[in-house]
């Protein structure tokens, strides 16, 4: 918007000039060269050249005044004479009195003149000019003098602004395309100023006077050097495009070689250099509207008007050069239109770099955002495989009724980090064989538990629903949410039914991905839990009798020689009891295999029930279990079979409506100090037995050191 804005307002006073020049009085002029004009004295030794002026005045009627106007080129000394009349001296390279923008050279010519006039023009300079005098109405001319300063003030004002605008932004953004683009209106603005004679009215810039019309066009290829470098940077060329880098540096740098060429001040170079400079000023226009062409293919921001003003100011040089050799081509629009169309292109490139950044910073900002994601899906993961691993390596070391609760509570340990709640907590109902569980790692969970408790019914339909949802929610006595909470389903089946509750104080509410991670990470938990369940499960089955639930012979045999070798270690004393039921057998036969089963049962339930905790016990085989009593020996394990003996001698099971009794007998040994392994006193608990059965029955014997 604001580039248009500009091109608009250059675009009024281009239109502005155009339609304004004077069509008041002229007369038309003829030139004619002079070969050999004599060399005037006191003047400096720069190439001279005359031509005689004929015209024809109209009769002086006292109030028009005649002018001899001559475009302002770039000329040592120029002057009017004819006969003793002489007028003053103009220079372009030293200040004048025609004002601060003068745009020509005007000399009054005497208010008596009329009818045919013969005028000598004088020049002197180092390099050839085009003088195309004019000779008007001195109004005429002034108010061709008001445009071209009108066009002149324009073009600096408007390249000073956007100098001091590109140093502002480049304060803000620390863009280095900035002072790149404060650079070139600087170079701009001298070079400019140079071209139309202005730079040398400026007291602090008239040493570049010094080096004459060679300054000048060391200052145009300085600036075809910057237009290119800058155009080069604007579509990222210098980093994109490696082959138009080649090429335009390779430009750059011939024109800087002008350039130096030109600082040399060689005066016999001036005036080929002064005929040549539009070749290069030109060459530079085309690659850069080349560039602005592939940039605007690949959709560079305002590439497109910007190629657009570079054919205007190619346009304008054209009609410029033609108008300088001598072709009848005028107009303030012609000397200044260029210039304003190089003005327009600045102002868009300041636009464009500005409207980049913002595209950069954008970009920027996207780059951040992503990385922002990955770092935090990175978290995630991490939080993810290191809740999977403390899983794994927890649940296995665990008793089973421990075994949700801890699985939850290492599920809430690593989601709260990542998921800002005020609470996290898991409920769960039925889930293997537990009633209500409530994990809560921070609250109060006794309240917790009676808010949920009132709550069941509703939760259980959600988390039945199995898609995680959010409510908001309320409290008695403030108009406004006060938090939402969010219930995520545990996938468990049903009837049992769980769910991570949180809940976020505000209105904000759970992003999508949020609730995802949570059930992500529940669905973990819960897949290790079944597996850690499983895996007692199966170890149970190995270990156990799967008749009466006790420890199986593998087992019992196993921590037969752990005990022992532990007794043998610590020299603690460690006894075996057999245990038999007696007359089993005629159980079976009398009441069924069912009913012999059932007894068993009882019978290795009141056996365990009575034994302390650190006693080891377990079925043996058939209707005979054992007995492991580490630290115990002689009169201490004989209690504990007398008791075990009583206990199942008071046992009345039931078989089809009839009360049983059963007894049993017991055989007691105790670990010797030189058995080493089981096997001994196992052999003497056996025969303890056998005398048990020998001695009547339902009865304990206790087996000596050696057996006769
Ligand atoms: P006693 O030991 O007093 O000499 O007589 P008993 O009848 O108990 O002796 P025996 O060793 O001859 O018989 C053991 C019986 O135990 C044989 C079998 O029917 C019964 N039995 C063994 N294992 C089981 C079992 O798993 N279930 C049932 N129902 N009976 C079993
Ligand atoms: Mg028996
Ligand atoms: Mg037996």
């Amino acid at each position: 918007m604001i580039a248009i804005c500009l091109v608009l307002l250059l675009g009024l006073v281009a239109a502005a000039m155009a339609g304004v020049v004077p069509d008041g009085r002229r007369v038309p002029v003829a030139v004619v060269p002079l070969q050999d004009a004599p060399r005037p004295e006191g003047l400096p030794a720069t190439r001279h050249a005359a031509a005689l002026l004929r015209f024809e005045l109209p009769p002086a009627d006292g109030e028009a005044r005649w002018v001899v106007r001559l475009e302002r080129e770039a000329v040592d000394a120029v002057w009017l004479q004819s006969g003793d009349w002489r007028s003053p001296v103009e220079r372009f390279f030293e200040p004048g009195e025609a004002g601060v923008f003068p745009g020509s050279f005007v000399f009054d010519l005497p208010a008596s003149w009329a009818g045919p006039v013969e005028l000598e023009l004088h020049s002197t300079g180092d390099a050839p000019r085009a003088l195309r005098p004019q000779v008007m109405d001195a109004a005429d001319a002034m108010d061709l003098e008001h445009y071209a300063v009108a066009a002149s003030a324009t073009i600096y004002a408007s390249l000073f602004t956007i100098g001091l605008l590109a140093l502002a932004l480049y304060s803000a953004a620390r863009d280095r395309l900035f002072l790149a683009l404060f650079g070139f209106t600087v170079v701009a603005l001298l070079a400019l100023s140079a071209v139309n004679g202005h730079l040398y009215q400026v007291p602090g810039l008239r040493m570049f006077a010094f080096w004459r019309s060679q300054g000048v066009v060391a200052l145009v290829m300085l600036l075809c050097a910057a237009w290119l470098q800058m155009l080069l940077q604007y579509a990222g060329m210098d980093r994109e495009r490696v082959r138009w880098k080649g090429l335009v540096d390779g430009v750059s740098l011939a024109l800087v070689g002008l350039v130096a060429l030109c600082l040399l001040n060689v005066p016999q170079l001036a005036r080929t250099l002064a005929q040549v400079q539009v070749v290069p000023f030109g060459l530079a226009l085309v690659l850069g509207l080349a560039l602005l062409v592939d940039a605007a293919r690949r959709r560079t921001l305002m590439a497109l008007p910007l190629a657009a003003l570079a054919v205007l100011a190619l346009a304008g040089v054209i009609l410029l050069e033609l108008s300088a050799r001598g072709h009848q081509v005028e107009g303030v629009l012609v000397r200044y239109g260029y210039q304003l169309a190089i003005v327009a292109g600045v102002a868009i490139l300041a636009v464009g770099l500005v409207g980049r950044i913002a595209e950069y910073r954008r970009q920027r900002d996207r780059e951040l955002l992503a990385r922002a994601d990955t770092e935090r899906r990175m978290q995630r993961e991490a939080a993810r495989s290191e809740l999977v691993s403390e899983l794994q390596l927890r649940l296995r070391t665990l008793p089973p009724e421990d075994l949700p609760w801890s699985a939850f509570r290492l599920l809430l340990d690593r989601l709260r980090p990542l998921l800002p709640a005020e609470r996290c907590v898991v409920v769960a109902q039925g889930l293997h064989g537990q009633d209500v569980l409530l994990v809560d790692p921070v609250g109060d969970t006794d309240a917790v538990r009676a808010q949920l408790g009132r709550r069941q019914l509703a939760l259980r339909r959600q988390a039945a629903n199995g898609i995680a949802l959010q409510q908001p929610v309320t409290e008695v006595g403030q108009p406004s949410v006060v938090a939402i909470e969010a219930v995520v389903p545990l996938p468990i089946r049903a009837p049992a039914w769980g769910a991570v509750l949180l809940q976020r104080r505000g209105a904000d509410g759970f992003a999508t991905e949020e609730l995802s991670l949570a059930g992500d990470f529940a669905r973990q938990a819960l897949l290790h839990l079944d597996q850690a369940m499983a895996a007692v499960q199966l170890r149970r089955s190995a270990e156990l009798d799967a008749l009466t639930g006790s420890f199986n012979r593998r087992t019992i045999d196993h921590w037969l020689t752990r005990t022992f070798a532990e007794a043998a270690r610590s020299g603690q004393p460690v006894s075996v009891l057999f245990i038999d039921l007696d007359h089993f057998k005629s159980i079976n036969d009398r009441f069924g295999h069912a009913c012999g089963d059932a007894c068993l049962r009882e019978v290795a339930r009141a056996l365990r029930a009575s034994l302390q905790e650190g006693d080891l016990f377990g079925r043996y085989g058939g209707e005979e279990f054992i007995v492991i009593l580490p630290g115990r020996g002689g009169a201490a394990a004989r209690a504990v079979a007398e008791q075990l003996r009583m206990e199942v001698e008071s046992l009345r099971p039931e078989c089809g409506g009839v009360l049983l009794r059963l007894t049993v007998s017991v055989g007691v040994a105790t670990r010797l100090e030189h058995e080493e392994g089981p096997e001994a006193t196992l052999a003497r608990a056996d025969r303890a037995l056998y005398a048990a059965k020998a001695a009547g029955r339902n009865c304990v014997q206790v087996a000596p050191a050696v057996f006769r």
